[in-house]
């Protein structure tokens, strides 16, 4: 097995949203990448710049980005014949970490709009180092700039940043600060492709909490309706949790609720409802165990969202004549 350590750099529509593409908002023009064995030692490197094929100028934010570097797109090759070469570099045994969770999704967008078959599995599992390095050393829950990290650890900055290559290269390093349990057990999911039906529904155990995506939906009404989204499972022993509150909004298209397991205590669990390219959505949810404290927390959030309801009804009843 081999780490794929991989950062790419993209160029948007320089003319803005209204002249772009639909197809390929994001177009890749340079692939860096790290090769570590099992040990995490480094064995190789891919670096190649990308000639733009849609958007052939450069936006102003990918200009500031690499306006550092002299680049010589006119040499360059075409995404198809970059990507053919970095996949067989890549080998059969890879296993993708990327630093946030843009990367893979954009790659498989270029693939898609170059029709070229995508070499990963369903579902594609990979290693997002940012969301490691919380679980690791901070709250688990922000998400810092890869050079705040190279700080933090007192890794030496000895290039620039913001090359496809350097950013694996730092990012390669702070995976050196890891063991590979702490990097394994800490998988993503990547939601360029989601579950089409039932059998390919997902579902992943983690230390602290498991996660579940969801064949799709008409709308949010029918995802909600459906009990293998609802369900609400321990996370620890996989018996079903009592629900204690049932799932309520909290804003956006995110819902909470409140379960007990006997064994394991209060269990909170959180659907997030996001949309499609076809439009469907499909439901990411996650089930954690929690202290009494963020239980009550989860009660008081329920009873402030309904006071603030009745008096947003009081008031518009007042309002009305
Ligand atoms: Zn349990």
């Amino acid at each position: 097995m081999n780490y794929i350590v991989l950062d790419l750099e993209w160029n948007q529509c320089p003319a803005g949203k209204a002249a772009e593409n639909a197809l390929l908002r994001f177009e890749i023009i340079e692939i860096g990448a790290v090769k570590l064995d099992e040990s995490l030692a480094l064995t190789d490197r891919f670096h190649e710049v990308i000639r733009p094929q849609v958007y052939r100028e450069l936006h102003y934010k990918t200009k500031e980005i690499i306006s550092l570097r002299a680049i010589d797109f006119a040499n360059a090759r075409s995404f198809p014949e970059v990507a053919e070469d970095f996949f067989a570099w890549c080998g059969e045994d890879a296993v993708f970490c990327t630093w946030g969770t843009a990367d893979l999704t954009e790659l498989q967008n270029n693939l898609a709009y170059h029709q070229m078959a995508s070499p990963f599995p369903f579902p594609l599992l990979y290693y997002d180092i940012q969301k490691i390095f919380s679980i690791t050393y901070e709250d688990r829950k922000s998400r810092r700039s890869l050079e705040h990290a190279v700080d933090f650890l007192g890794i030496p900055k000895t290039i620039p940043f913001h090359s496809a290559l350097s950013d694996a290269h730092y990012t390669s390093l702070i995976m050196q600060r890891l063991t590979p349990e702490q990097i394994l057990s800490n998988s993503s999911v990547d939601y360029y492709q989601t579950p089409e039906n039932r059998r390919q529904e997902i579902r992943l155990n983690y230390e602290t909490y498991s996660k579940f995506v969801s064949r799709p939906f008409r709308d949010k009404v029918q995802a909600m309706k459906d009990r293998n989204v609802t369900a609400t499972a321990c996370c620890k022993c996989g018996k079903p949790a009592q629900k204690r509150i049932r799932w309520f909004p909290i804003g956006g298209s995110n819902y909470i609720c409140l379960a007990h397991c006997a064994a394991h205590g209060y269990m909170k669990g959180k659907i997030r409802l996001r949309h499609r390219r076809d439009d469907l959505c499909y439901a990411i949810r996650t089930v954690k165990a929690i202290s009494p404290e963020e239980a009550y927390e989860i009660r008081e959030k329920k009873e402030v969202l309904r006071l603030k309801r009745r008096l947003r009804r009081k008031f518009n009843n007042d309002k009305t004549p």
